[in-house]
């Protein structure tokens, strides 16, 4: 079988090579800024696919993104920048958060005359987690950061009922399969907790559903992609998409037989993808700057998947699956979290409690 080459080493690349195992597939994460003289030994028939939407040139980066089989290498830089990502949903008729691009006509001023009070600048390119926005409050007077023009958008604040994500797959031949809807909590901009499936959200698969398969056919897109909502009422509005797997989808690691990871594997390496199936509810949470605690490994309901990096506050560790099959276990399992984990948990892991069963 062909071998499989990630572009970027993080969690991702790490999970979808440990994903590919049990297939028989060779998969290798590549740290694109190893400095190497070395070329990879790619071949022809290799496949080439990407843990990250966005990346620094670095000989590696250029040898593996000029591959004739680096799958979807248009669709990268299109979704990585938020004006043509933006434009693309306007283009195709797809609800997004009312936007425009920051550039060197407008003012603050406009901007609230356009959006209201409450205006969000986005950086078009790099921002994560939260990183990289800047709120314009009329009420303030806080003005554009003159490095922002050119470099970001604007958007009308959202008051949304809540967040929820969809991730799919488009094989090759245009097919498409979904997993259910997530209920995502974001704190700080920064994703702390996901639960799926969750039975109220079901109404809304369906709408979600048409939304992301015009989006990844309009790219004639293959693999797994992440489409990320606000929910107001009956509407989802898409906040933004990712041309990979996501966190708010790692919960099928434990609740899907076909994970996310393994998914994407299937369809870049043109494998078969039956029916998407889920085993079991679960309750994710995301472990976010807190040193590795070995009680949690006592949680009889709890998979840990610990990403070996350094701490550091507002960073990505690890993140623990909670099977949500018996609530009375997994309230459980929510108390004793609150117990252990810091201050900034206490809310999350109570939005747990309250919204796993509705
Ligand atoms: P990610 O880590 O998912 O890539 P990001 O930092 O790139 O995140 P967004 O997903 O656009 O950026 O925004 C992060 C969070 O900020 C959202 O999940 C949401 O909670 C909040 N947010 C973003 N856009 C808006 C908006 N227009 N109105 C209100 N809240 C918003
Ligand atoms: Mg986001």
């Amino acid at each position: 079988m062909a071998t499989i080459w990630v572009l970027g080493d993080g969690q991702l690349g790490a999970m979808m090579k440990h994903a590919g195992q049990p297939l028989g597939l060779h998969v290798i994460p590549v740290d694109i800024m190893e400095p190497s003289d070395e070329r990879l030994p790619l071949a022809t028939t290799d496949v080439i696919t990407a843990e990250r939407e966005q990346w620094p040139q670095s000989p590696l980066s250029l040898q593996l993104s000029e591959h004739p089989h680096f799958i979807n290498g248009a669709v990268f830089a299109r979704l990585a920048d938020r004006f043509t990502q933006k434009s693309l949903l306007d283009s195709i008729e797809i609800a997004t958060a009312p936007w425009q691009l920051v550039d060197d006509n407008v003012s603050a001023s406009t901007l609230h005359q356009q959006f209201g009070d409450r205006v969000l600048l986005k950086r078009r390119t790099g921002g994560y987690d939260g990183k990289g926005q800047h709120w314009l409050d009329s009420s303030q007077s806080t003005d554009i950061p003159n490095d922002w023009r050119q470099h970001s958008i604007a958007e009308q604040a959202i008051p949304f009922d809540e967040e929820v994500s969809l991730v799919g797959v488009r094989q090759a031949d245009g097919q498409c399969q979904f997993y259910p809807l997530m209920l995502n909590l974001h704190q700080d901009g920064i994703l702390m907790a996901t639960l799926a499936p969750l039975a109220r959200l079901q109404p809304l698969q369906a709408q979600a559903e048409a939304m992301l398969s015009r989006i990844m056919d309009s790219l004639d897109y293959v693999g797994v992609m992440a489409m990320e909502c606000f929910r107001l009422g009956d509407n989802l509005l898409v906040n933004e998409l990712a041309p990979r797997v996501h966190n708010s989808c790692h919960w099928t690691q434990m609740g899907c037989h076909i994970n996310q990871f393994e998914l994407h594997l299937r369809a870049v390496a043109q494998l078969a993808i039956p029916a998407l199936t889920v085993k079991c509810p679960v309750a994710m949470v995301n472990l976010i700057g807190v040193d590795y605690d070995p009680r949690w490994l006592t949680l009889a309901n709890a998979e840990l998947y610990w990403y070996g990096k350094d701490v550091r506050p507002g960073r990505k560790v690890g993140h623990l699956n909670l099977n949500a099959s018996d609530p009375e276990q997994l309230q459980q399992s929510l108390t004793t979290l609150k117990s252990w984990l810091p201050s900034q948990y206490q809310a999350p892991l109570s939005w747990m409690s309250e919204n796993c069963q509705k």
